[in-house]
Parts: C-alpha cells; sequence; structure tokens
C-alpha cells in the first residue's frame, strides 16, 4: 500500500471522526496482519490538488463552503480495489458540497407517476409468460401483494418483472418486500425448470426514472441467463477465484473483514452489510450472506431478506434517497462448469440522486475510468448500523 500523504509529505487527518480521508490513518492504527490484508485487495493513494480561485467567486465558495482555503488546497483520495479493478474518488470539496432536501411534495411528484400506469392493471395491460400455465392467472406468478408479468421486449431470452400491487415504489413494508423476492425466486424456479441451460440469475431494481425505470410504478426485474453469468458477475467471480489461488483466502470473507476492521461494515441476522468502499456511485451498500450459506432451494433466505429491507430503509427513510439501483447477484441455479465456492448472495444498492436532477450522474469518467463520489462510506455505515441496530 502507498502511504498517503498530502504534497508537505504529512499524512492528513481531518478531524477525528472516522472519514474516508483519514482512511489511512485508520488502517495504519490496525495490527499488522490486518493492514496486510488490507493491502491484499485495496491500493489507497492521495494526492492535493491546487486551485487559485478569481477574486470575484470568492463570496460564492464562502457562502457555499465556508472558506476560500478549502478550495485552494484540494485532498483527493483513490481507493482501487486491485482483485476486480474497480474504484473511486474522493475529493473533500465535493464532501461539503450541501446537500438537497427534497421536499415531501417534490417526493410525491416524482414517486406519483401517471395515474392508470399498465402496472396499476397489470393482468389486462402487461403481457404474461409462456412458460407457467397452471393457476388462476396463467403465465404469471401470484404473490400477495404483487404479480409476475413478461417483458414485451426482452433484455434476455427470460426476462420478467415483478409488479408491485402498490403504486408508490418508495413505499413498502418487509412483509411486502419479503414477498418480491419470494415471487421473483418463483419465477426463476419456474423459468429454469423449462429451460435447465437457464441458470445465472439476476434480480434488478430501478427505482424511478433518474435510475433507468420506464415505469415508476414499483417493480423488480428478473433475468435467467444460459452459458456463462453476466460479465460483472462474471468478473466478481474470476477475482475471487484467482485470490483464492493466489492468497488461499476466501475473497468475500476478506472483503467483508476488512470492511469491518475500519468501521464500514458489521454482521446483522448472521447477513454481512457494508458501505462500499469503491462505490460504484453515491453510497453503494453491499448486503450478503456469509460465504457458507448460498440460497437455499426454494427461496432468498429469511434473514437476507429482513437485511435488504432495513438497508432499504435506511436509504429511503434516513438518508432521504429516492431514486436507486438493486441488483441482487447470486450463484447458479444448477451445476455448471465454473467453480462458485466462496460465492454468497449479495445484493448490491446504490443511490442514484435526486429525481429531478438534470445532469446524470454516469459521465466519462464512470464509464471509462472510476467512479467520482460524494458521499463518505463512513457516514452511510453509521446510517446503516444506527438502523440496524434499531429495527432488529
Ligand atoms: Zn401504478
Amino acid at each position: 500500500m502507498q502511504v498517503p500523504t498530502d504534497k508537505q509529505g504529512a499524512s492528513k487527518s481531518i478531524n477525528p471522526t472516522p472519514n474516508i480521508f483519514n482512511l489511512a490513518d485508520i488502517v495504519f492504527s490496525l495490527p499488522d496482519e490486518r493492514q496486510a490484508r488490507f493491502g491484499r485487495i485495496f491500493h489507497l493513494s492521495s494526492t492535493v490538488g491546487q486551485v487559485v480561485p478569481p477574486e470575484r467567486m470568492k463570496g460564492w465558495i464562502i457562502e457555499r463552503l465556508g472558506g476560500v482555503e478549502i478550495v485552494e488546497n484540494q485532498y483527493v483520495i483513490k481507493v482501487t480495489n486491485q482483485v476486480t479493478m474497480e474504484g473511486a474518488l474522493f475529493n473533500e470539496v465535493r464532501t461539503r458540497w450541501p446537500p438537497r432536501q427534497l421536499s415531501p411534495v417534490q417526493v410525491a411528484e416524482a414517486t406519483g407517476g401517471e395515474p392508470g400506469d399498465p402496472f396499476c392493471e397489470p393482468e389486462t395491460l402487461t403481457s404474461a409468460d409462456t412458460f407457467f400455465q397452471a393457476g388462476d392467472t396463467p403465465g404469471r406468478v401470484r404473490g400477495q401483494y404483487c404479480i409476475t408479468a413478461s417483458s414485451l421486449v426482452k433484455l434476455d431470452g427470460y426476462h420478467g418483472l415483478v409488479i408491485f400491487d402498490e403504486h408508490n415504489p418508495l413505499r413498502f413494508t418487509q412483509d411486502q418486500l419479503s414477498d418480491y423476492l419470494d415471487v421473483a425466486w418463483k419465477w426463476a424456479e419456474l423459468a429454469h425448470q423449462e429451460e435447465p441451460q437457464a441458470r445465472y440469475y439476476l434480480v434488478i431494481w430501478n427505482c424511478l426514472p433518474r435510475a433507468a425505470a420506464t415505469v415508476v410504478h414499483g417493480h423488480l426485474q428478473m433475468l435467467l441467463t444460459r452459458d456463462v453469468h453476466y460479465p460483472r458477475i462474471e468478473a466478481w467471480r474470476r477475482a475471487a477465484e484467482t485470490y483464492r489461488q493466489t492468497f488461499g483466502q476466501e475473497y468475500f470473507d476478506d472483503l467483508f473483514n476488512i470492511h469491518a476492521d475500519l468501521g464500514l461494515g458489521f454482521v446483522s441476522d448472521e447477513v454481512r452489510v457494508m458501505a462500499s468502499l469503491t462505490p460504484v456511485r453515491e453510497r453503494e451498500a453491499l448486503i450478503t450472506t456469509s460465504v457458507d450459506d448460498y440460497a437455499r432451494p426454494g427461496a432468498f433466505s429469511e434473514p437476507f431478506k429482513r437485511s435488504l429491507f432495513v438497508a432499504l430503509d435506511t436509504f429511503i427513510n434516513q438518508m432521504g434517497v429516492t431514486a436507486f439501483n438493486l441488483a441482487i447477484y447470486s450463484p447458479p441455479l444448477g451445476e455448471t462448469g465454473e467453480a462458485w465456492q466462496g460465492f454468497p448472495v449479495i445484493a448490491r444498492l446504490v443511490d442514484r440522486g435526486y429525481p429531478d436532477e438534470q445532469v446524470s450522474d454516469v459521465g466519462a469518467m464512470e464509464l471509462y475510468a472510476a467512479s467520482v463520489v460524494r458521499t463518505d462510506p463512513f457516514q452511510v455505515a453509521e446510517a446503516l448500523r444506527a438502523n440496524f441496530s434499531y429495527e432488529i
């Protein structure tokens, strides 16, 4: 690990509260073997960007950020996951940008949508699947609070939806989320029964158009693909396998333990919760089963579903997130040629910003280089930990 220093060569501490900008101090305070574990996965580097702001901007800078000196020397930290080759850049100035607070009216506008959208009447205005014809709703799985539909325009051969009875995508209970995930799993089992070659399963949730939803009405999407898993997931599997061969350790165990060492991860209900050190966008949380607790035949586990609910509740009701993406990676439904040993069920949850934002949060940096992140993972971890200890 490269020792992060500022241009004067001194290790930088912003304040005593753990934060991403004193990550180096936190790492160096760990026992040697834990520092070594950190260094097996992560590379940390930092620098100071300097700028001479114009006189006429100084008043505005003081008003927005509290002082001109804050922009004159900007501390930037770059965290790289050397195993998966994902990374994030954090700039101290960006983290100081005052957050907006959405009013209840703005949230209602974002989540209201058109009354009578097709997902409000799924049985008449959405498509059914071909592969499940039993029961009262042929081609659909009915849950207590939701029903499946077949995606009209397929992302892949098997592409379905879980459409929630509740229109507002930000309004759901633990029982409702659990039902959505059970129905999503049942759909995958039925698709897999019809086509045993289709065994690589992915659940995604794009919440609000800002996060790429085409319909505001709450819905999950399920994909079951064949031959090889989607490349981001296959890349993680391969990285974990290479890590095991190189170091003789389980990658996902080490990943979690590093986050826990730093104060960014904890276990609740036997499920591992992390605020990612290399968030793909703002505020990425990872919720994983422990490595030896694979998805059991029949469903996502109860602790996993409960923990995912608490994480979503933290995002929506504690951190004010409205537009988000969720993906759930899971090991394949059937036997495969490649090894999935040590690969848990993993939920990735990320904030996509304000629903009315005009500027995209994904630019050339995010597509082709590294994520540029404004929110501090330590604050995300604190919010998650507070809500988990309250809820469970
Ligand atoms: Zn609706």
